[in-house]
């Protein structure tokens, strides 16, 4: 039986904070929910103070989503709602100017989204195929810790090797040099993130991977705005960020959301895509815009956002990304990856890289 996220937040709504007398999913505590093939994995995010003593909270939540019929496993965590943890003291951890987490990587840019679901992966994983295409060395680094969906996406499977046994290598695939959750623990396994892990974990990856000299990393986040998306934005050296949304009011709201996130912590927003923006019939090729088209566009302008681009509801998108061949390189000829790169390009110039890129003109007389 297919568990939904519906029927897992139903469970939690029978989780009452003992604190505060209202069920956790009312208090908004419930992030990062992820549910696939019957493993659950959610973080309860509480205040700092409240952690140690939430324990049973965390395991009453475990339990009462265990209880959902075709629920194989749950993984439940606490993520303080202010780094640092506890076994962390000292000031939270920032982007310090100076401070090198990847002395080889030139930029690093962040594709968000404010809800799951919208297309962020794929959009993630075309743009860094379109930075490729258009010249430039790129990696990928899976932050969606939750549910990471690069190692499918970019049709990489395996374990990283550590020759040294401090760093790990990249994976490779595309020209790509790729770095997720996905490879470290099996798809199968839940995950167990303490807090301070979650929080640290984007820092982790760019320290301790291999990433060597690289143009740009694109940083695939987790979905949503809570706070484990505000650290990882604050903890690493964002040359901007990508926010990704449907044309829907509702995701337009979420988007405005993470628009807001990333201008609090300063990084520049460099622009909206609006995904799954019409639907194109696979059979007669007509458009339709089911979801009222356009809205993206429109929300772009009133925030003082860029519109970066369109992106159809197509089932070739779907198709080729969840086969781990995503349409970019799978069909570089077709209209979509044009429209990929062109974003691709509008991207790299805005984080100033044409213009560095560009070489001496030589001239000979
Ligand atoms: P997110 O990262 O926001 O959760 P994903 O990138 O994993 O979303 O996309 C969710 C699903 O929607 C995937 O199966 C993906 O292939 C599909 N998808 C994404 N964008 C499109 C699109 N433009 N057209 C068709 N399917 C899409």
């Amino acid at each position: 039986m297919a568990v939904t996220e519906e029927a897992v937040l139903a469970a939690l709504k029978t989780v009452i904070d003992p604190d505060k007398q209202r069920d956790v999913v009312t208090l908004g505590m419930v992030q990062g929910l992820t549910v696939r093939d019957g493993h659950v994995g959610f973080a309860l995010e509480v205040e700092r103070e409240r952690g140690p003593k939430l324990e049973p909270l965390r395991q009453a939540a475990e339990r009462a989503v265990e209880a959902v019929p075709g629920v194989l496993s749950v993984t439940a965590v606490l993520t303080a709602q202010a780094a640092p943890s506890r076994q962390q003291p000292g000031p939270r951890p920032q982007a310090q100017p100076g401070k090198i987490l990847a002395p080889g990587v030139k930029s690093i840019i962040a594709v968000a989204s404010g809800k799951g679901g919208v297309g962020k992966s794929t959009t993630a994983a075309n743009l860094a195929l379109a930075l490729a295409a258009n010249g430039l060395a790129v990696g990928v680094l899976d932050a969606d810790i939750y549910g990471p969906s690069m190692p499918r996406m970019l049709g990489i499977s395996g374990r990283p090797s550590s020759p040294d046994g401090r760093t790990l290598e990249p994976m490779r695939n595309y020209g790509l040099k790729v770095m997720s959750m996905g490879f470290l623990v099996a798809e199968d396994t839940p995950m167990i993130w303490r807090g301070p892990m979650v929080q640290s974990a984007l820092q982790q990856m760019l320290k301790d991977v291999a990433w060597g000299e690289l143009d740009v990393l694109v940083v695939d986040m987790p979905p949503g705005t809570g706070d484990a998306q505000l650290t990882m934005a604050q903890q690493v050296p964002l040359a901007g960020a990508v926010i990704v949304s449907t044309p829907q009011d509702i995701a337009l709201l979420d988007a405005r959301k993470g628009l807001n996130m990333f201008r609090k912590v300063d990084v520049p927003v460099l622009g909206i895509v609006e995904n799954m923006s019409y639907f194109l019939c696979p059979h007669c090729g007509k458009r339709s815009d089911i979801f009222a088209h356009g809205g993206a566009r429109k929300e772009a302008e009133r925030l003082g956002a860029e519109f970066l681009g369109e992106v159809p509801l197509d089932i070739v998108i779907r198709e080729t990304s969840d086969e781990g061949r995503p349409v970019v390189v799978s069909r570089p000829e077709s209209a979509h990856a044009e429209v990929y790169r062109r974003m691709a390009q509008r991207i790299w110039e805005k984080i100033g890289g044409a213009a560095r890129k560009a070489p001496p003109r030589i001239v000979v007389q």
